[in-house]
């Protein structure tokens, strides 16, 4: 019997005592103040301090942590540094005599409204990081201390209305075996940090404080947001057992960082990273990515309210290619249209939009924009080892002018003296049946494929894959689809390029076998799957089946 349920946020069993997190509300009033130089004194007093609090928190992330995870404060030393920020509310403590506290929650207010609203999750969750910013300032302001999570003295569960970031790094891990908020979802800072620690999550959850008591035993199961509240013995039991299950097996795949995937046979794949944002690389070398296979590019324009700068976008792949160091990364070059909408990209509304304008068809029709993107990957070659992948291409024509393309971009950056690599493989993305159909011609002409299954399954059996009204159509084991890769991958060898996957069933662990019979060179798969398929590819006798 489930007692709760909510977002399962970070995945595995936590049995504890729960520890109810009573947020101290700061009572602010609105006052007004005689000595206006004074009272921005005071703010500029606890800026200083909250900068310094935040410095600590980043040191002692960045070693209890990682640096990715620590990178947070220093956004948020960057906030209480800016100008536009805390010059608002130096401006309104200056123009309406009002004390500093309460022209900080007002600000706080009013910028957090404006990410709530975004449509983008990402850009969401950053109104979390203002009020984050804004309790510390009101806090220090008023003089409040608040509950520590560093000095817990036996395990628990943590149950709160919501976890700053600040309150997830300071836990201490030994004594706080989970957690379980109000708010939240999969994408905010809290998951992901439960994530990279390790410690199971369930956020999202309603009315915990009339449900949780003090003291309670409670059983989390993080994979799927179940929540159980003074469990009896046979649940007890289960989760136990459960619980000890998933250690194992996260205990062994753990062992094999660090190792190959090979078949008990010798056949090797490699098990690469899916990633969206720079961001993300870090779980895939957390979890030991032989590479990166697709770094999904429109992500950077998506969180962006105009086409990001040459600038931006060279940084963002610099970033990458740098941590991965002489690892493969390959990049995919903007695809959008289908589900994925940019407001500042104009496209038609269209009666079929996976049909119609999107990813290499914008590219090749708005060449400024697709130059401006290829500028700044070459640029960024020179950091590490950078494939360019061009999605969607259905016709040889397509991949002819995109290499054109790319050829006088590399043309124009030699006339300017700018460096760049000359080692950079470009590929094709396989997503339509057309393409799997010519993929004989494709590959005299591509340095390598990586098979799109998310969309050749849809293509291929014509069942759109947003359509939850026919998703059990959907289905890439359909022979037609398996037949499609079986016959990529073919052509793709007698080429002499190497092939892979990845759309989502590279991680499918029923496919795997099945795969490396067809002789795929690669798998690319999000980094949580990395180990789990490496571990499949490490059982695979080929000989024996
Ligand atoms: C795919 O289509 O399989 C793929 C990886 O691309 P996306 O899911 O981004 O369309
Ligand atoms: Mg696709």
């Amino acid at each position: 019997m489930i007692n709760l349920k909510g977002i399962g946020a970070s995945k595995g069993v936590a049995i504890g005592k729960a520890f109810i997190v009573k947020e101290q509300l700061a009572v602010i009033n609105k006052k007004l103040i005689q000595n206006v130089d004074a009272e921005i004194k005071r703010l500029e007093n606890a800026q200083e301090e909250a900068i310094i609090q935040l410095r600590k928190l980043q040191e002692h992330t960045l070693d209890s942590v990682g640096e990715e995870e620590s990178l947070i404060f220093e956004v948020h030393q960057m906030i209480l540094q800016d100008e536009d920020f805390i010059g608002r509310i130096k401006e309104i403590i200056r123009t309406e005599s009002v004390n500093a506290e309460y022209v900080v929650q007002c600000t706080s207010d009013e910028y957090s409204k404006i990410f709530d609203e975004m449509e983008d999750p990402y850009m969401k969750e950053r109104a979390a990081d203002i009020r984050d910013i804004s309790k510390r300032l009101i806090d220090i302001l008023i003089g409040i201390k608040g509950q520590s999570l560093s000095q817990l003295d036996r395990p628990a569960i943590i149950v709160a209305k919501d976890l700053w970031p600040s309150d997830t790094v300071q836990m201490d891990k030994k004594n706080v075996v989970g957690f379980i908020t109000e708010e939240g979802a999969k994408t905010s800072h809290t998951a992901i940090l439960a994530r990279t620690m390790q410690i199971p999550a369930v956020v999202g959850v309603r009315d915990i404080f009339a449900s949780i008591k003090k003291g309670e035993e409670i059983i989390i199961d993080g994979a799927e947001g179940n929540i159980f509240i003074n469990p009896d013995e046979n649940i007890r039991n289960h989760w136990l057992e459960n619980q000890k299950e998933y250690k194992d097996a996260l205990e062994k795949l753990n062992r094999l960082k660090g190792t190959k995937s090979i078949t008990k046979d010798g056949i090797e794949v490699k098990v690469n990273a899916n990633i969206g944002m720079p961001e993300d690389v870090e779980m895939a070398l957390e979890n030991d990515a032989e590479g990166i296979g697709l770094f999904r590019s429109e992500f950077l324009y998506m969180n962006s309210d105009k086409i990001p700068s040459e600038e931006v976008q060279f940084k963002a792949y610099k970033k990458v290619l740098e941590k991965m160091q002489d690892k493969p990364v390959i990049i995919r070059t903007l695809d959008i249209g289908g589900d994925k909408e940019i407001k500042y990209i104009k496209i038609p509304k269209e009666e079929n939009p996976f049909l119609g304008y999107r990813a290499i068809r914008i590219s090749l029709d708005q060449v400024d924009l697709f130059k401006t993107q290829l500028r700044a990957l070459l640029r960024a070659s020179i950091y590490g080892n950078l494939g360019i992948m061009f999605p969607m291409i259905s016709t040889l024509e397509e991949l002819r002018r995109a290499k054109i393309i790319l050829a006088e971009v590399k043309k124009d950056l030699t006339n300017e003296k700018i460096p760049f690599s000359s080692q950079v493989e470009v590929g094709i993305m396989i997503e339509t049946p057309a393409a799997a159909l010519i993929s004989d011609e494709l590959a005299k002409e591509a340095d390598f494929f990586s098979i799109g299954t998310n969309d050749l399954t849809q293509y291929t059996i014509a069942v759109d894959r947003m359509n939850a009204q026919v998703a059990y159509l959907y289905d890439t084991h359909h022979p037609a689809v398996l037949k499609l890769i079986e016959l990529v991958i073919k052509n793709g060898h007698k080429e002499n390029i190497w092939v892979g996957i990845c759309g989502e069933a590279a991680a499918d662990l029923t496919l795997t076998e099945k795969f490396v019979a067809m002789g795929i060179d690669e798998l690319s798969v999000s980094a949580s799957s990395i180990l789990e398929i490496r571990q499949k590819i490490q059982g695979i006798d080929l000989k024996k089946s």
